[in-house]
């Protein structure tokens, strides 16, 4: 089924994390209509599972969570959630664009997210929100603030019992529903796609995915989350025991021309500094060693929050190189051998909790997204920008505009700047129609 949506002084976003929620409200609040794309069920974008946020260990739902609302609730945004894009054309002023709103099997106008649905519902599988840490039904919402809270299925874990349907008092959940195609005119586009994290499973040196205990920091955030699988208790997944003596791997996926990642991905030191001193919150007692490269804590605060970690937190940061890890067969600790930097001496260490930190890679389906768009990307495989100095949110094709991480890693606050800037140079041209 198509959709024609024909409005002058509108311009789309796609991608629903911080930076494109910062873009759409900005080009909203300015009476301009804005259609808000996001692949997922519901916008958030990974702040929405990370536990705190450095450096002032705020809690990140809630700040997302009032801002989650005021998207949802904006009269001049339209969130076209579960939904992509797959043609643009046109130029600046005037793109055409074509999205594909996939079935939900649930109707967006009806459900009220009771969440009825789900508790009838038989099928568990691993919820992708934690990281597979936890369980979701096959009729589910990610999160509980999930926006829209309107449930979705999963056709390919759905057993077709209809359980679902026959508890559903609002008539809600529709089997038949097919995808939708909708027509968009809009004067601007703004590409706010983020991230994805590095594989850390190719150092099969550091045994991610052989040994239990040894886990990524988006796997810790979940961990230590109240709302997360554990109900923030922090344990080992071997045996369910409180780790003790806790290692972070820094740089993993980044800076590393081999794996073809040659950049620093910026927020990785600050995540690691973070999770460190979230660990001795935790536990008092727990000893927690960081070991990094360089520590690159540039932003307003870092270095300070560094300080601190290593000062009233008692974070113990080492300058060394990690070698192959192996497993205690009697006690399931992780066995290293360090080499430190700064002396060249090669201990050997054991950690009963390993945590490594990735670094940022452009998101999947970024290639796509730059086809349909004419968009270059620079060798490292993110978005080029017309000038990182002069237009650092610009893109090549006038009309088009870039921020958070598309064209780049960045933390939280300068990806909501830059959903600002990006927001700006979008409403110049629905002002004027075109480029100026
Ligand atoms: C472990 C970890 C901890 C972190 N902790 C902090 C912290 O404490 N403080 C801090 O400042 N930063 C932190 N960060 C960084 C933070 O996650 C990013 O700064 C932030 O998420 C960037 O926002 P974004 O909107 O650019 O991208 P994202 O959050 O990745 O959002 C992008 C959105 O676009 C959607 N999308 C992708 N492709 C498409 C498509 N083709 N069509 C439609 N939608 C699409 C995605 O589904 C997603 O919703 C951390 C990162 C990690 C990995
Ligand atoms: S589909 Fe129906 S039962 Fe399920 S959350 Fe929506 S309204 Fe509630
Ligand atoms: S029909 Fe599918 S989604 Fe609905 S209750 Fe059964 S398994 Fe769950």
């Amino acid at each position: 089924m198509t959709k024609d949506k024909t409005s002058q002084k509108s311009a789309l976003v796609i991608g629903g994390g911080v930076a494109g929620m910062q873009a759409s409200l900005d080009i909203a609040s300015q009476g301009y209509r804005v259609y808000l794309v996001e692949k997922q069920t519901s916008i958030g974008g990974r702040m929405a599972a990370l536990d705190k946020t450095f450096p002032t260990l705020d809690c990140s739902a809630c700040i997302l969570t009032p801002r989650l609302s005021e998207v949802a609730r904006h009269p001049n945004i339209e969130l076209l959630t579960y939904s992509e894009v797959e043609s643009v054309k046109g130029k600046a002023g005037k793109f055409r664009v074509t999205v594909r709103r996939k079935a939900r099997y649930v109707d967006e106008d009806k459900c009220s997210g009771c969440g009825d649905c789900s508790r009838e519902c038989p099928v568990e599988v691993p919820n992708e929100f934690d990281e597979g840490l936890g369980f979701r039904k096959a009729i589910y919402i990610p999160f509980p603030q999930a926006t829209p809270n309107v449930y979705a299925i999963d056709r390919e874990r759905c057993i077709q019992c209809k359980r679902c349907q026959k508890t559903c008092e609002r008539g809600a959940i529709d089997f038949e529903m097919t995808d939708q195609i909708v027509e968009l005119q809009v004067g601007a586009i703004i590409v706010a796609t983020g991230y994805k994290l590095f594989d850390v499973s190719q150092y099969p040196r550091l045994g991610y995915g052989k040994y239990t205990n040894v886990i990524t920091a988006m796997e810790y955030e979940r961990l230590i989350n109240a709302a997360g699988p554990t109900q923030g208790h922090l344990i080992r997944l071997s045996d369910g025991r409180v780790p003790k003596n806790i290692a972070f791997i820094q740089c993993v996926g980044a800076r590393d021309v081999a794996k073809g990642v040659p950049y620093c991905s910026r927020v990785c030191c600050m995540y690691g500094i973070k999770n460190a001193v979230m660990a001795r919150e935790h536990d008092p007692e727990a000893r927690v060693t960081v070991y990094y490269a360089d520590i690159r804590a540039f932003g307003k605060g870092f270095e300070e929050f560094y300080e601190m970690a290593k000062t009233r937190f008692g974070v113990d940061f080492v300058k060394g190189r990690v070698g192959e890890l192996s497993e205690n067969p009697h006690n399931q600790n992780l066995v290293m051998s360090v080499e430190n930097i700064l002396t060249g001496k090669v201990s050997e260490r054991e950690h009963d909790l390993v945590v490594i930190c990735p670094g940022l890679q452009p998101p999947e389906g970024l290639d796509t997204i730059a086809n349909a768009l004419g968009l270059e990307r620079s060798i490292d495989g993110y978005l080029n920008v017309e000038d990182r100095f002069a237009a650092p949110v610009e893109t090549l094709v006038p009309g088009v505009f870039t921020c958070g991480c598309a064209d780049g890693p960045k933390d939280i606050p300068d990806s909501v700047t830059a959903g600002s800037a990006a927001a700006m140079k979008a409403t110049i041209i629905l002002a004027v129609g075109g480029v100026a």
